[in-house]
Formats: C-alpha cells, structure tokens, sequence
C-alpha cells in the first residue's frame, strides 16, 4: 500500500543505545539492521518493535503508546509492544518485535520475537464445531481472523454474494477510483491466506434465509449449511434514485468493487460528471474522478456538504477544498431526472453529464434477519456482546444496531474500522469471552490531500468548539452536547484524534 513507507534510518538498536539517552515515556525511531524500527522507553522497560503499521504502512512513531501498546496515527490500529500483535483493527497482522537486552548501561536489539503459539487463549466452548459468517465485508473477514487465531479449529465458512474475495471496500471511492492504485492492493487478505487457515469462503453465493431454530443458512444455491454459531455480516447497500432515467446505462452507485470498475470504465469516455449527493461516497467519488481530469459537478438538497456529520464550518471547509479543485456545487437542489447527456434539476436548470454517479445514502441489508424473526429497529438489534435476539446468532458492521454505552442510545454506524472491530468482538463472544463492545466509532474520510479523521458519535450537538485553525487544515473540532464531549474531528491533528479514542474509551471502560 506504499503511503508512508520509506527508507529505515536512525540509530541502529542492535548495536545498542544508551540507556541515559532515552527518557521516559520516549519513542525513538531507528532500525535493526535495515529495518525500521521504534525504541520505546517506559519506566524500566524497554520494547524495540517494527515502525510502520501494517495496515496501510502509517508512521507508528506519530502514533501513542497506551500502557503496553501502540496506535497507528492513520487508521488507529493497535499492536501490542511485548509481542507485536495486532490487537485491534483494521490491522489484522502483527509488527515485528525484537527483544530487548540491557547490557552495561545500553540497551539491544536482539533476535526477533515470533508471535507466541501458545498465547494465552481461552478454551474453546466444545458445542462450537461449526461456524458461519454470512457477508464477505470487513466484519466478516475480522471475525474468521480473530477466530482462528484465538484457537477455534472448528469448520469455519464465509458465505458471500461478492464475486470478489473481502476487499477494502474504502479504497474503491479513493486512490483505486483515482487510478493511483492498483488492484493488488485492494484484497484484504493475501493469496492462500483462506486455504492455510482453513476458511471456506464462498464466493458469489448467496444466503436466502436463516433458520435459527433448526440452525440453519439456506443457499439460492446449494445445500443449506449447519451451524452452531452464525454471524450476519451483510452490510449495506445504496438508496437508489426513483426519478425518470435513473435506469439509465451511465448512472452508477458505488457500493463493491464491480461498481467502482464499472465507474472507471466509463469515465474513460466521459467529459463531465454529475454527481448527485454530497456526502462522503458522493464528494470522494467527486474528489478521485476530478484527479482523472474529469469536470465535475455535484447536485445535493443540502445547504453545505456533509453538514449533518460533520456541522457547518467542516462542511464549509470541504466545499472550498473541492471548489478550490474547480469542482462545481449546485445545493439546495435536487434532481428531477436524467437524460442521455445531461441531469435536469428541480430548477429547470440543466447540466450536461455523460456519467452520473449517485451517492445518496445506504441502508442496512437486513432481510435475512427479518425474515427470519430476529429483533429489528432501523438496523438487526443486538445486545453488548453483539448477539441478536436468536441465541448464537451475532449481527456486527453496518447492519447491527448496539447499545452504546456513551450516549445512552442504540446506534448504527458505517465504519469500516467499526464494522472490523465488532467483527472481532463477535468473534471472542462465540468463544464466550462475554465481551462488551465498547470501542470509539472511528472513520476517516480523503479529499485530495485532506484528510479528515473522526472519533466518538455525535448524532446531535448544541455545540462546536474548534481549536486549531480550518483554513490552514490543522485542527480540533469537538461536538458537545449537554456539555459532554461526544465525537471529535480533526485535520492534521492525527494525534489528538488517537488521544480522544482513549479518552473516550476510558469514560466508558471500553
Ligand atoms: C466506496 C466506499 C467508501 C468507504 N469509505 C470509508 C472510509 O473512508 N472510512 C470508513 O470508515 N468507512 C468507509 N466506508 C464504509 C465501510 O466500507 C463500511 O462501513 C464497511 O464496509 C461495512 O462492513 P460490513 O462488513 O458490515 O459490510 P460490507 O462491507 O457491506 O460487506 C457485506 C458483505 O455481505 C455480502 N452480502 C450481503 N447480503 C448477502 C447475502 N444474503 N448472502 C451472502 N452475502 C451477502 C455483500 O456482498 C458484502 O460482501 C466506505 C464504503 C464505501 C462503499
């Protein structure tokens, strides 16, 4: 994924550094040999550990060590110090790690530590044999991770209507749409990674029903499957336009990988692009096809983009990033319908466009759930532990509604680093770890350049404090309500975006 990778300089540690030399609490960046690596001091420890994320390579040393663990800066990954593990997403595999010698009033890298086989892990529960993950998405994909490496060797199956094995889906709206980066970045897992950890992922198959009685997943295809614990993990898909012409050949969603090669392809012949929404598929979509060179404007009923998420002056600030680009706005208007080359607006005003692409919401894909009886509000409901209202069938990613401790509500939530996360609690639940899900909600969002990272969830706000200045894309935003701190956004400020995970995490013990 390259971003950030770069050639491991600084002190070697292998040749040893003086103690006296590092303070407490200090990250220092170095290598081993010719790989990059951290020496990180606390108190009277040591732990030298890889530098990059392996995530998307992000710069651990800008990250926060929290006790015995580091945060990656970008995408707030987490990877235990004593073992390297990858302990939280969206990484899934560890950074290297180095024990450490004092010698004489130095300390030394020495030979690498290899992730330990026999960790500590919780028995497996003897009725589990058989478990089956419905949706191939990041939820899907964290919870078969987490299940084999916590021990579960039982028969372990992802069913997916994707033609595609798990792909990082946030990419297809970002460089992979702006053609800076190529297919082999976007699978999730590598090659053979299925076949060595004994998962069978079903490709192109669809789930038709749930049977939770009989335990039971019935295939448009196919013999149904047996389980003893299910997962649905079936996503979201886009809110479709019923207006005249919304059927029409060059009108796109952009929801899974077939969607965004179908977008590339037509934007090899097109010229002008409407794109019709403002939120964050629709303004990333907008941002990846103006770097191909196309013009570009974009029709939303909103007043200022991404207002309702991000409040007035972030939005402001990322209509101007985007006009700055020369991208044309048309807000407070909707579309009425789309011709051959061009979109009508309520307005009567006309704009030329050979390729439309909607953005206009998603909702959860819940039909299996529903049909099936499960407990539904706007979302599959699901206790703490992620479990549904039929006994061992768990619901997680943008499908589940959970109690959210902090602001007292349920809550649904598009993440992708969420969506991994409860994932991976699921997956210690069906191994009865009797885990809350109390993690921060955590996205991110790419405008050329600008990237905007955002904690916490504020459905509403009575207030907006920003530190920091906006025009120079290098602040805080909080969004209060009651004057309680319930989500905080930041630009170039990635650090005070990881230090407001923990705060949160550590207002409600998660
Ligand atoms: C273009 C795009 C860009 C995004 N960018 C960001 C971002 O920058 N940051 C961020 O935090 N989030 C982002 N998101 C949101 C994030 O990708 C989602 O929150 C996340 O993918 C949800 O994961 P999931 O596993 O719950 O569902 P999904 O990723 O939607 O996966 C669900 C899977 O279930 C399968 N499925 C559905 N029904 C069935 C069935 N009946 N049988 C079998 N399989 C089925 C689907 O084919 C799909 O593979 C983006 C989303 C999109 C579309």
């Amino acid at each position: 994924m390259g971003e950030g990778a770069e050639a491991a300089g600084g002190p070697d540690f292998s040749l040893g550094v003086a103690v006296a030399d590092v303070a407490d609490g200090a990250v220092v960046s170095g290598r081993v040999g010719r790989e990059p690596a951290l020496l990180i001091r606390r108190g009277g420890e040591f732990f030298i550990v890889g530098a990059l994320c392996t995530h998307y390579q992000g710069p651990l040393a800008e990250g926060l060590v929290v006790a015995d663990t580091i945060r990656c800066p970008w995408h707030h990954a987490c990877f235990g110090l004593r073992d390297g593990r990858a302990l939280r997403a969206p990484a899934l595999d560890p950074i290297p790690c180095w024990r450490v010698e004092r010698r004489g009033g130095h300390v030394f890298a020495m030979e690498k530590i290899d992730e330990p086989a026999e960790r500590e892990r919780p028995p497996v529960p003897p009725r589990l044999g058989r478990v089956v993950i419905v949706g191939g998405g990041p939820a899907g994909l964290a919870a078969a991770h987490e299940l084999r490496d916590d021990g579960y060797t039982g028969s372990l199956t992802i069913l997916t209507a994707d033609a595609e094995a798990p792909y990082d889906r946030p990419n297809l709206s970002k460089d992979y749409l702006a053609g800076s980066a190529p297919d082999e970045w976007l699978p999730l897992r590598p090659r053979g990674y299925y076949e060595d950890r004994r998962i069978e992922l079903l490709l192109a198959t669809r789930a038709r029903a749930i049977d939770p009685n009989a335990r039971l997943v019935c295939l448009e295809h196919g013999e149904p499957l047996r389980y003893d614990a299910l997962l649905l993990a079936t996503g979201a898909e886009p809110v479709r336009l019923q207006i005249p012409g919304a059927d029409r050949p060059h009108v796109h969603y952009l929801r899974n990988l077939a969607d965004s090669r179908a977008i590339i392809a037509a934007a090899a012949g097109a010229s002008r692009v409407a794109v019709i929404g403002a939120s964050f598929i629709g303004l990333e979509a907008a941002a990846a096809l103006r770097e191909r060179g196309l013009d570009i404007h974009v029709v939303a009923p909103d007043a200022t983009p991404m207002q309702k998420t991000l409040g007035e002056e972030v939005g402001r600030l990322v209509r101007v990033v985007h006009e700055a680009r020369g991208v044309v706005f048309h807000l407070g208007e909707s579309v009425a319908s789309i011709g051959e080359d061009h979109v009508a607006l309520a307005s009567g005003t006309k704009i030329g466009a050979d390729l439309v692409v909607v953005g206009i919401g998603v909702r959860p894909v819940v039909t299996l759930a529903e049909e099936a009886g499960l407990a539904i509000d706007r979302g599959v409901l699901v206790d703490e532990y992620l479990e549904t209202s039929a006994p061992g069938v768990f619901a997680v990613g943008d499908i589940a509604r959970w109690p959210d401790r902090r602001s007292g509500e349920k809550i649904r939530i598009e993440h992708f680093v969420t969506a991994e996360r409860q994932g991976q609690t699921a997956a210690r639940n069906m191994l009865d770890a009797k885990e809350r899900f109390e993690a921060a909600p955590f996205f991110w969002s790419r405008h050329y350049d600008m990237t905007i990272s955002y904690v916490g969830h504020a459905r509403a706000w009575d207030r907006i404090e920003i530190a920091g200045s906006l025009q120079n894309r290098d602040c805080v935003v909080t969004y209060f309500c009651h004057d309680r701190r319930m989500a905080v956004a930041t630009i170039g400020r990635d650090l005070d975006n990881l230090r407001a995970e923990v705060e949160f995490e550590e207002s409600t013990g998660g």
